[in-house]
């Protein structure tokens, strides 16, 4: 905290900054908060999407800060008990969005299709193929294209689970390092090749010992041979992929193929869901969300790529988006 200078340079990153104007929902203001022990509403408004880190000159670890700072209340913890198991996600997904509160309406504007997570195990697997929590119930065309892919050149297996990545941002830091802690003793030394950009992000950082890909990344990396594909789409950079640097990868992966990119303005913006954001800040997400749209809007394009899957949630209430994996065959 004593890092922070209090240049400004993070406010202009700072999605809640962006939509407010307001010190309060910026960075520089919630590290204030942080350091003088005030109970500010601005520290349960920030998306945990770190872009101020990658803004600020002086290196202040602004997502630790934020992350050992918060505490996730019954509700939010009760909904991490249920992403760490896919199959009572997808349940209680069903569940849910059948009801008639404002949660419910809210998950079915976000989630138009909930599926059981694909099991698929091979005991002599060179490769894990690990959608992420999310991605596993929403997703599940995904997963089937990219098994289906990496099984040209590879042994594959799918692991389900959650990776911690919405424990270490929603106040649950410690559960976050359990998880990190469990799956490194699991897949200690193996390739994990991962379908949700920020959970890779995530693991890359805290699973140690584990050789963690993005999708787009293992792919260019072995550089696996790709369909031409004749399309044109934008391309939004999901937030933390951005931050540890593994975004250029699905550019170049698309770049392969043939596919024409329209670049938007800022891709890396925030998408307006932000983990759990998008149901316990409905208002902010929303403005967030509206902001980005107009980004993707002023490229005329109307399908956006986009690799991790609340952002997909997000941005496919008005745009087609697909993941890179949607592209193979
Ligand atoms: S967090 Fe960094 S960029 Fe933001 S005000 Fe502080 S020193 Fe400046
Ligand atoms: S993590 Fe994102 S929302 Fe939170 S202060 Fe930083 S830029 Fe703003």
């Amino acid at each position: 905290m004593n890092e922070c200078v209090h240049c400004g340079f993070c406010l202009e990153a700072c999605p809640t900054y962006v939509v407010t104007r307001s010190e309060v929902h910026s960075p520089r203001g919630r590290i204030m908060a942080m350091r003088l022990g005030l109970e500010s509403s601005g520290l349960g408004t920030c998306v945990f999407c770190r872009r101020c880190e990658e803004a600020c000159p002086s290196g202040v670890p602004y997502g630790e800060l934020i992350s050992a700072h918060r505490r996730a209340d019954a509700s939010t913890a009760g909904m991490h008990r249920l992403l760490e198991n896919p199959r009572a996600l997808a349940s209680a997904l069903r569940l849910v969005m059948k009801g008639n509160g404002e949660t419910s309406a809210r998950l079915r504007e976000f989630v138009k299709e909930v599926r059981e997570p694909l099991e698929y195990r091979d005991q002599s697997a060179e490769v894990v193929l690990f959608p992420g929590c999310l991605t596993a119930v929403v997703l599940r065309q995904t997963v089937e294209k990219a098994l289906k892919y990496l099984r040209r050149w590879f042994k594959v297996e799918v692991v389900n689970g959650c990776c911690g990545l919405p424990h270490m941002g929603e106040g649950e830091r410690d559960r976050a390092e359990e998880i990190a802690t469990a799956w490194s003793s699991k897949l200690k030394g193996r390739k994990v090749v991962v379908l949700s950009a920020n959970c890779a992000a995530h693991m890359k950082e805290r699973w140690k010992g584990v050789e963690v890909y993005d999708f787009a990344e293992f792919v260019e990396r072995n550089g696996l041979e790709l369909p031409r594909v004749d399309a044109k789409v934008t391309l939004h950079e999901p937030c933390h992929a951005k931050v540890v640097g593994i975004s250029g990868y699905t550019r170049a992966m698309l770049k392969r193929m043939g596919v024409q990119v329209v670049e938007m303005d800022d891709p890396s913006f925030e998408c307006g869901a932000g983990g759990s954001y998008f149901l316990f800040q409905p208002e902010l997400a929303d403005a967030i969300f509206e902001e980005k749209a107009r980004k993707v809007g002023r490229t005329g394009i109307e399908t956006v790529v986009s690799s991790n899957p609340s952002c997909s949630l997000s941005l496919g209430r008005k745009f087609k988006v697909i993941h890179p994996a949607d592209l193979l065959d």
